[in-house]
């Protein structure tokens, strides 16, 4: 067949900031899977049924109805025309409201291509009589490229952090076929977004154009207030169904947001039960996203629930080690060890120490010896060993981790997240303060001895068979007293 392209239009649709991972470079690949191809036709006949509703019928007969689509790519589709003078009309007719139809249908801001067929040389091949070139259209999603360096190469595994990475792993070889929903949860800092942007490496290494979907739970309940606003929802919904893998960061940010979690429980259902994976992260596990709706939390645990825990000292020294060697820093194991010895937060702090020794040793041209990482831990990261927290911090930490107000936990309710808060305030307390039971229930407002005692037993005897329990708590715990 004889295809000219002729023109293409450009329209900006609505700037939805939700991520469809691209590799780079692959601004030319097409979708040459065959369901793609299917999709858009499917696409397009919906396309045609909207536009049906404003297009006089004897014009859809006429000019909407003949047009054939063609290759699909990324963010492009060709329309073929029958011929030059439908071509003609559409383009100056119609170009514009299909791009939108279209664009709504298929859940994706598409720029097309009008093609002409050629009926006078049908074995002539593809010869462009004419190309009219236009703006390219913005798309609709702003490309991400996942972080190059956050593979699974580049993660180290170890005990805390094994079960994360093999859901992580089993997801990216086969998505939506064992672990779904995977929800990984741990301290920031830890390693969750590199596991969700490493899954989208992997599946991209292997099959570019894959849609994989990141959005962090903050874009998604800002983009879905706009959306409503701008009564786009309908072309919310389909960007996110459009995706197979869909990866959504800190979900702990819409507890509390019911609208918002309404939107993902809909949007959670679809994908699942189209066999579409799903990955989330918190830094909470489910059952501890109190404001979240029970029927999404049990949503979240119904697949593989991982946490990652702070590393080991061996673990980090191998993360020290790793990340040394991917930036050409010379740097031996003594060092290294030293480091992962007394550097206690995070990776994220870890990783901060490594490049201030490393920015150290180059400002005074020396080797990056363990003596030059003394200096430099002893005048920056003393003071991360801090002092016991008080009481105060304690109960802050609380509330903040839990959701619920100070008030509340200090009051007298007895609703179960309210008590589970304040049990586990007592908890720490006692664990942190050391007070005697009597001063304890003093703090928590004149609470009588035994209530106090009753409630951090109760906490340690949960804890023991609960890993969920225990992680949040040591979550708390490194949260409030990192030199604990
Ligand atoms: P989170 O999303 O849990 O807050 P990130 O994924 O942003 O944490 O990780 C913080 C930093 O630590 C990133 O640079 C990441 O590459 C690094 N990191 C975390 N865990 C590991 C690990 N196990 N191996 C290598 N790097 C890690
Ligand atoms: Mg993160």
């Amino acid at each position: 067949m004889g295809n000219i392209l002729i023109t293409s239009s450009a329209r900006a649709g609505i700037r939805q900031r939700f991520y469809f991972f691209v590799r780079p470079m692959s601004d030319q690949y097409t979708f040459d899977d065959q369901q793609d191809q299917i999709a858009m036709k499917e696409a397009w006949e919906r396309a045609l049924e909207r536009l049906a509703t404003s297009v006089p019928e004897t014009s859809m007969k006429k000019f909407l109805k003949p047009l054939k689509c063609g290759s699909v790519e990324e963010n492009s589709v060709s329309l073929i025309a029958p011929g030059k003078f439908v071509y003609e009309w559409v383009k100056d007719k119609y170009l514009d409201r299909i791009q939108e139809a279209l664009s709504d249908e298929a859940g994706r801001e598409l720029h097309i291509n009008l093609l002409v067929q050629d009926r006078e040389k049908p074995s002539a091949g593809v010869k462009p009589i004419s190309v009219i070139q236009t703006a390219q259209p913005q798309p609709a999603n702003p490309r991400f490229v996942p972080k190059e360096s956050y593979t699974f190469d580049n993660f180290v595994v170890g005990q805390s952090n094994r079960l994360a990475f093999a859901g992580a792993k089993a997801v990216a070889q086969a998505p939506g076929a064992k672990y779904n929903p995977l929800f990984i949860y741990g301290y920031s800092g830890l390693g969750k977004t590199h596991l969700m942007h490493a899954i989208a490496n992997e599946i991209m290494q292997r099959e570019p154009g894959y849609p994989v979907m990141y959005v962090t739970a903050q874009q998604f309940a800002e983009d879905f207030v706009q959306s409503l606003k701008n009564n786009r929802i309908d072309q919310f919904r389909r960007l996110l169904r459009g995706s197979r893998v869909l990866l959504i960061d800190d979900i702990q940010f819409i507890a509390g947001k019911d609208r918002t979690q309404e939107e993902i429980f809909h949007t959670f259902n679809y994908l699942y039960q189209s066999g579409r994976q799903v990955v989330l992260c918190s830094d909470r596990p489910p059952r501890d996203l109190l404001l979240m709706e029970e029927r999404l939390r049990s949503r979240f645990e119904s697949g593989l629930v991982a946490d990652v825990q702070m590393p080991d000292t061996e673990t980090r020294c191998a993360i020290i080690l790793k990340r040394a060697e991917r930036e050409s820093l010379g740097i031996d194991h003594d060092t290294a060890m030293y480091l992962a010895e007394s550097i206690n937060g995070n990776v994220r702090i870890l990783e901060g120490a490594l490049t201030k020794v490393a920015a150290q040793a180059s400002l005074e041209g020396a080797p990056l010896t363990i003596d030059l990482a003394r200096g430099v831990v002893e005048s920056y990261y003393e003071s991360i060993a801090v002092a016991k927290p008080s009481f105060n911090q304690i109960l802050n930490a609380v509330s903040k981790h839990y959701q619920i107000d100070i008030t509340d936990i200090k009051g007298l309710s007895r609703k179960a997240p309210i008590a589970h808060a304040r049990h586990v305030s007592v908890y720490m307390t006692r664990e942190i303060l050391g007070d005697s039971w009597k001063h304890i229930g003093a703090l928590f407002g004149d609470r009588d001895h035994t209530s106090m005692m009753h409630a951090y037993k109760k906490i340690r005897s949960m804890m023991n068979r609960d890993k969920e329990l225990n992680a949040s708590l040591k979550m708390l715990m490194h949260d409030l007293w990192p030199g604990s």
